[in-house]
C-alpha cells in the first residue's frame, strides 16, 4: 500500500506528529480487522517505534483501544489488534423538521448511543421556541452520553431548508423560516459540546445533505455515486458523486422537491407550479389516500398507509402509484443529467418503497436513454427516518478522525 505524501509544512515537528497521528488513526478506522502495531508500521512505512508512540498517544486520548485478542494457532502470544475506542469523543446530531425534532449521539465507531425523536407540528412554533425545545433534548442527550463515558466533541444540525455559509437558514419553506440565525439562537442555551480544536461547536446543514452522508457512511460500502431522496413533508435530495457530497456552487443543490413535474400543476408553497412536492410530499400522498383528516402523526399515518397498501386498499394503492409516477419523472431527469445508477429512498419514503419503486422504475425505463442496457437500482435507505440526525452526528465524528491532534490537545 502506498503512503500518501505529508501535507506542505509537515517538516515542522508539531505538524509531523499531527500527520502521523492522522495517518495511523485513518488506517485503524479503515481496516477490515484490527491491525497490530507491526502491521500499521508496514502499511504506513513508519518505524515500529514511531507507530508505538503514536498508538500510545491515541490510546491515552481515548481515540483507540486494544481489541479483544484473537487466539493464535501455534506458539507465541495472541495478536492484539487496535480498534477505534467506543468510549471517547462522540458527535451530537440534531434535526429540526416540519413535524419532529431529533437528537442522536454517535460514537467514534459509528454506533448510535442515544436517539430521541420528539413529534410535534413545528409550523405554528417560532424558530426560537423550536430551537429551545431542541436544546432541551440535546442537554438530556449530553447527560446520557456523559453517563456512558462519552464526551460530545461537536454538533451538527440538520434543517429542511437552504443554509448559507454562515450557518443561517435562508429559507425553509415548509417550516415558514426565513433568515433564521440558528447558531445565535442556540447560543443562548448552555453549551452542548466540549471545545475541541478543529471541530466547530455547531455546523448547520441541509437535512437531505446530512441524510445522504449518513447513508454513504452506514452499512457495508455501497456505490460511490447515488441520489438519496428524503421524503418528509418536503422532499430533499443529497447528490453523492465519487464518494463526496455534491453541494453545488453555493451549497444549495438537491432541491428536487421543487423540480416541476407538471408545469401547469397546482401552486406550490415556493411560488412555483406543479412541483414534485405537491404530488409526492408526505402530506400530498396522505391526502390522496384519504388519510389527511385522520389526525395522526406523519410517521403513524405513513405506517397506516403502508398497511392499507399491503392489504390492497384501492385508494392507498392509487395514491402511491400517482406519487411514484411523479417521483419517477423527477428522478429520470436527474439520472439523465448525472448518469447515476442508484437511487436511495429515505426518510418517510423508506416504508413505502415496495409501492413507490415500480412506478419510479417505470418512468426511469420510459425516460432515461441508457436504462435499456444500464439499469438503475431503486432501494430503501439503510438508515430509517433518523438518517439526517445520524448523518449529522457522523459528520462530527469524521471531523475528529480527520484531525485527532485537535482532540488530543485537550483530552490526550
Ligand atoms: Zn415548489
Amino acid at each position: 500500500m502506498s503512503r500518501p505524501e505529508p501535507p506542505a509544512g509537515a517538516v515542522r515537528q508539531g505538524s509531523l506528529r499531527e500527520w502521523n497521528l492522522t495517518l495511523v488513526l485513518d488506517r485503524i478506522a479503515a481496516a477490515d480487522r484490527p491491525p497490530s502495531r507491526a502491521e500499521l508500521a508496514a502499511e504506513t512505512s513508519l518505524t515500529r517505534a514511531t507507530v508505538s508512540a503514536v498508538v500510545e498517544d491515541l490510546v491515552t486520548g481515548r481515540l483507540v483501544t486494544e481489541a479483544e485478542p484473537t487466539p493464535r494457532t501455534g506458539a507465541g502470544r495472541p495478536a492484539r489488534g487496535l480498534v477505534l475506542a467506543p468510549d471517547g469523543p462522540a458527535g451530537l446530531g440534531l434535526e429540526v423538521n416540519v413535524d419532529y425534532l431529533a437528537v442522536c449521539v454517535v460514537d467514534l465507531t459509528g454506533r448510535i448511543r442515544h436517539h430521541t425523536v420528539h413529534r410535534a407540528d413545528l409550523r405554528p412554533v417560532s424558530p426560537a421556541e423550536a430551537l429551545g425545545r431542541l436544546a432541551g433534548l440535546a442537554a438530556r442527550a449530553r447527560a446520557d452520553a456523559a453517563g456512558q463515558g462519552l464526551t460530545l466533541a461537536g454538533a451538527a444540525l440538520a434543517v429542511p431548508g437552504l443554509v448559507d455559509d454562515a450557518g443561517r437558514v435562508r429559507l425553509a419553506p415548509n417550516l415558514g423560516w426565513r433568515d433564521v440565525a440558528v447558531a445565535a439562537l442556540l447560543a443562548g442555551h448552555p453549551p452542548l459540546t466540549a471545545h475541541v480544536e478543529g471541530v466547530p461547536p455547531l455546523v448547520v446543514d441541509n437535512e437531505a445533505n446530512l441524510a445522504a452522508l449518513g447513508e454513504l457512511h452506514s452499512g457495508p460500502p455501497g456505490p460511490a455515486s447515488f441520489l438519496h431522496i428524503s421524503g418528509e413533508v418536503g422532499i430533499g435530495a443529497g447528490i453523492v458523486l465519487d464518494g463526496a457530497l455534491f453541494r453545488g456552487a453555493r451549497g444549495w443543490s438537491g432541491e428536487i422537491g421543487h423540480m416541476s413535474v407538471r408545469p401547469d400543476g397546482p401552486a406550490c408553497r415556493c411560488g412555483g407550479r406543479g412541483c414534485l412536492e405537491t404530488y409526492t410530499g408526505q402530506e400530498a400522498i396522505l391526502a390522496a389516500a384519504g388519510l389527511a383528516g385522520a389526525d395522526l402523526p406523519a410517521d403513524t399515518a405513513t405506517t397506516r398507509l403502508a398497511e392499507l397498501a399491503a392489504a390492497g386498499e384501492p385508494a392507498a394503492l392509487r395514491a402511491l402509484q400517482e406519487a411514484g409516477t411523479a417521483l419517477g419523472v423527477a428522478v429520470a431527469g436527474v439520472v439523465n443529467l448525472l448518469d447515476l445508477d442508484t437511487v436511495v429512498l429515505g426518510g418517510g419514503y423508506a416504508p413505502l418503497v415496495p409501492w413507490l419503486r415500480p412506478p419510479v422504475l417505470a418512468e426511469i425505463s420510459r425516460r432515461v436513454l441508457t436504462a435499456a442496457w444500464s439499469p438503475v437500482t431503486v432501494r430503501p435507505a439503510v438508515l430509517g427516518a433518523e438518517a439526517a440526525a445520524v448523518g449529522a452526528a457522523g459528520s462530527v465524528v469524521r471531523r475528529i478522525l480527520a484531525r485527532p491532534a485537535g482532540w488530543l490537545a485537550r483530552h490526550g
